[in-house]
Parts: C-alpha cells; sequence; structure tokens
C-alpha cells in the first residue's frame, strides 16, 4: 500500500501566482482600468501585491498577483512617485505598506500682503509625516 504524502505545504493547493500585468484581456487595453484593491500577499512576497480591478469599457473584473512597479505605472499614470502605491491612504512600496517613521514641521515664510507699505511675512507651518519602506526609500508627504 503506498501512500502520498499531501501536506497543507504542497504548492499545488496555493493561489495561481502568476505575476500578470494590468491589462483587460477583453478590450486588450490599460486604458480603462479602474483600481478596486490592492493587498499584501499572504505571506508577503517582496515588490508583489495582490490587485483588484475591473475594466470601465467592458466591465470585467480582475483580481490577481501583480508587480508593484506595473500597479504604479498605471495607477500613477501622472503622478510622481514612481513605484510607490497610494491606494486608500497607504502607501506601498515593495510589496509592502510603508511606515511611518516621523513626521516633519516644515516652515515656509509667506509674504502678507494686504498693505503695501508693510513688508511682513508670515510664517506657515505645514505637518508632513515621513514614510519609510525596509528598502531604504522614503518619501515625505503632507499631513
Ligand atoms: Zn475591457
Ligand atoms: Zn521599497
Amino acid at each position: 500500500m503506498s501512500t502520498h504524502p499531501q501536506g497543507p505545504g504542497n504548492p499545488a493547493f496555493g493561489e495561481p501566482d502568476e505575476d500578470l500585468p494590468l491589462m483587460c484581456s477583453q478590450c486588450g487595453t490599460d486604458r480603462n482600468l479602474a483600481l478596486h484593491s490592492i493587498e499584501t500577499l499572504n505571506p508577503p512576497l517582496e515588490d508583489l501585491v495582490k490587485v483588484g480591478y475591473s475594466c470601465s469599457a467592458c466591465g470585467m473584473h480582475y483580481l490577481h498577483r501583480a508587480d508593484v512597479a506595473t500597479v504604479a505605472s498605471v495607477l500613477n499614470r501622472d503622478g510622481s512617485l514612481t513605484n510607490v502605491l497610494a491606494f486608500g491612504g497607504h502607501y506601498i512600496h515593495c510589496g509592502q505598506p510603508m511606515e511611518k517613521t516621523g513626521s516633519e514641521l516644515r516652515r515656509l515664510s509667506a509674504p502678507v500682503s494686504t498693505d503695501k507699505d508693510q513688508e511682513e511675512t508670515f510664517d506657515v507651518y505645514m505637518s508632513t509625516r515621513v514614510l519609510h519602506c525596509r528598502c531604504g526609500f522614503q518619501v515625505e508627504l503632507p499631513e
């Protein structure tokens, strides 16, 4: 009598673990995608997240694993933060939520222009938060 060991460690019972590009396979474009969710994987994997989105052109829904940089390129198409996912108040880099490591108080001096004879300046304090990724990447954002 022979039995094949089949435990919870069997990789065949996992989720599909392909890293797919974000694209509507129906329309063949990534231009109409609306992102709904970004989750870290369990267990977390470097540079990979689970992303859920739909295509607003045909209504297809997708949920799969994807590379952070790929998601960032769709999500931050017009943004300046490369490889950072900003979603629902969370910032993700390297597939991990970035940690807040501190906050800064920035002083901006703005001239008060109500009276031309008075050259007063007026200090504006703006608080920012500093987010840090374990890879060393950090970003400072307005609070
Ligand atoms: Zn579509
Ligand atoms: Zn990172």
